[in-house]
C-alpha cells in the first residue's frame, strides 16, 4: 500500500487525529501552512475530486460537515477558515488520496496563488 493517507486509515501511520467515524478521518497536516491546518479524508480510497460520482455526493458532504464541526469545535468560526481541494496537477494536489485542506488563524490572501 503506497498511499500515505490510506496508511493512517488503517493505522500502519500515524497522524494527529482529531475525529474518526466509519466513513472519514480528520488530522493535523504534517507541514501546516497555516496555525491550524486540517485535512479531512474518506477512509475510502478515492484519487481526488476528479474521480468522484454522483454515488459519492452523500460522503462529500459528509467530510464538507466534519470540517465545519471541527471548525467550531477548536473555535475558527468566529475569525473564519478556508477549506481547499486540490485536484491534480494544476491544482497543486501531491498526495492522491481525496482530502479537504481546512485552514484557519490567519487571515488569507485571495487569489490564493502568486501572480505570474
Ligand atoms: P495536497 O498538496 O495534495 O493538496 O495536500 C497534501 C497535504 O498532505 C500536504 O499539505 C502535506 O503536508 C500533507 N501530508 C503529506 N503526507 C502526510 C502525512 O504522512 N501525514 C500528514 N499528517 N500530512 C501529510
Ligand atoms: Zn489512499
Amino acid at each position: 500500500m503506497d498511499c500515505p493517507f490510506c496508511r493512517i486509515v488503517t493505522g500502519d501511520d500515524t497522524a494527529d487525529e482529531l475525529y474518526r467515524d466509519e466513513y472519514a478521518v480528520a488530522f493535523r497536516d504534517i507541514n501546516p501552512q497555516t496555525p491550524v491546518h486540517l485535512l479531512v479524508i474518506p477512509r475510502r480510497h478515492i484519487a481526488s475530486l476528479a474521480e468522484v460520482s454522483d454515488g459519492e455526493v452523500h460522503l462529500l458532504g459528509h467530510l464538507q460537515v466534519i470540517a465545519a464541526q471541527l471548525a467550531e469545535q477548536l473555535d475558527l468560526a468566529r475569525d473564519g477558515y478556508r477549506c481547499v481541494i486540490n485536484c491534480g496537477r494544476h491544482g497543486g494536489q501531491t498526495v492522491h488520496h481525496f482530502h479537504l485542506h481546512l485552514l484557519a488563524g490567519r487571515a488569507m490572501g485571495w487569489p490564493p496563488f502568486p501572480r505570474s
